[in-house]
């Protein structure tokens, strides 16, 4: 693809926008970084685009963006934004920044996308190639953005990308050598007029353009997934933990397997696999046979499934205090990820839940909780709806902070008990991400020590 002397418009200014200012400008053309947002809050990029001698504005979009040959966008911006519907209306051609991004990758790409389990998957992915010897660098949402990793892959390397599928809203051209689907349930549906059909959609763009030398891998068991299979030219995969499979891998009485081209072969037992929970064993499965098609060695595969640990703030084990275990689940910001999380331990749970409610429907977790629940501490802005919900069905306490949860937790739990902070909702009433509310979680538990 060649870009030199076009002009590119890059909207949004902070990781993506900067990645791709950058590389817009290595292959020659004339970046400009436009974002709405006012200049305190770009400090960084602001000395970035600075040195490098890149043009940008801020506190608003001015008419010079739609002066350009095209415009790649940054995940964090809405589709219908303005600005780009703007564009639209002048036909304006907008990619997103990891289609530009693809465009300069010499390697082949592992995209990952999913409603949950993308990060997890893309670093067991990263990690388990790595280990075989197989150069693989982890971007997009995890690890650097991917236009800033472009640049360093060689040939026969590999890039796992985390791809969310606002990431997938504008591409075109976007032709991964590997795209994994993990699961689809209903998630940042604001983004998407609240219409399922259209979040299904964005997600399967992933295959759109894949053909004969790629690999399609998708869970067999996500009904959503299964019913909107498109794409029949690329080599197609499933994994599952159901059912055993002609083509893909699977779960069968403890142990994995992998079946392809007539053969099956068990692979590695279950409890090779050191992170937790039937979700981490089917996240396991796409890892197993991107790593399988791959020609790696049933061993080099077992070797990195029991020495991944797991990535911080996911069912993420802090410490035992007095025979009760403190878990730390801050990612799980919806309630599919919360009925993974309750289904992953045989301990009874004092679970920390409540945060910025997104249209939670509880009646997902009704029987979990009455089965592996013993109290609930709810917090944040929706703490009154999971005490209306829960409180006939298992002791529920309003709590004010995530403090008051872990000291209440660490006196009423009992000896062979968890508390498991798994809240079903996004963090920003009351902290700055789910990060720093983990973060306040595990700080927390460690003063109690
Ligand atoms: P994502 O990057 O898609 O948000 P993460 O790996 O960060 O996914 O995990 C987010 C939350 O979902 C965590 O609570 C994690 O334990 C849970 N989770 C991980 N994998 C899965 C899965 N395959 N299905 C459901 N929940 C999952």
């Amino acid at each position: 693809m060649d870009i030199r002397g076009k002009k590119i418009s890059i909207i949004g200014a902070v990781r993506s926008g900067i990645g791709a200012a950058k590389l817009a400008k290595k292959f020659g053309a004339v970046p400009l970084v436009s974002d709405s947002s006012p200049k305190d809050k770009l400090g960084k990029s602001i000395s970035v685009f600075e040195s490098e001698k890149i043009a940008y504005e801020y506190g608003a979009h001015s008419e010079k963006v739609y002066d350009c040959d095209f415009i790649v966008t940054s995940p964090g911006v809405p589709s219908d934004s303005p600005v780009l519907l703007k564009a639209i209306e002048k036909k304006i051609k907008i990619f997103s920044e990891v289609e530009f991004a693809s465009w300069f990758c010499k390697g082949g790409i592992i995209s990952i996308t999913g409603t949950n389990g993308k990060t997890t998957t893309t670093s067991l992915m990263a990690y388990t190639l790595n280990m075989a010897g197989i150069k693989t660098y982890a971007a997009g949402n995890i690890g650097d953005a991917f236009s800033e990793t472009t640049p360093l892959v060689n040939e026969n390397e590999y890039v796992a990308l985390e791809t969310s599928s606002f990431q997938l809203d504008f591409t075109e051209r976007f032709k991964p050598r590997f795209a994994l689907i993990l699961n689809i349930t209903p998630d940042h549906l604001d983004r998407y007029h609240n219409n399922f059909d259209e979040y299904i959609e964005s997600k399967l763009k992933v295959a759109a353009n894949q053909n004969e030398e790629d690999y399609f891998i998708y869970n067999a068991d996500d009904q959503y997934i299964k019913a909107n299979l498109k794409n029949k030219k690329v080599q197609r995969l499933a994994f599952s933990l159901k059912d055993e499979l002609p083509a893909g891998a699977f779960y069968k009485e403890g142990k994995m397997f992998f079946a392809w081209s007539g053969t099956v072969e068990e692979v590695a037992s279950v409890t090779d696999l050191y992170i937790k929970g039937e979700h981490n064993l089917a996240n396991a499965l796409a890892v197993l046979s991107v790593a399988k098609l791959l020609h790696i060695p049933n061993q080099k595969i077992r070797d990195a499934f029991s020495s991944f640990k797991g990535v911080e703030h996911r069912l993420e084990f802090i410490r035992e205090l007095d025979g009760v275990e403190f878990v730390n689940d801050s990612k799980a910001t919806n309630v599919d990820s919360v009925w993974y999380a309750l289904r992953s331990f045989d301990k009874p749970l004092y679970l920390i839940l409540g945060g910025k409610d997104k249209g939670n429907d509880y009646d997902r977790l009704k029987d979990l909780v009455k089965k592996n629940v013993k109290k609930i501490y709810a917090i944040g802005s929706s703490a009154q709806k999971v005490y209306d919900y829960f409180h006939t069905i298992v002791p529920t306490e309003i709590k004010d902070s995530m403090e008051s949860c872990v000291t209440a937790g660490r006196k009423e739990a009992e000896k062979g008990t968890i508390v498991l902070l798994s809240p079903a909702c996004a963090s920003f009433d009351m902290f700055d991400n789910y990060e720093h509310r983990g973060k306040v979680f595990k700080e927390a538990v460690n003063k109690l020590a």
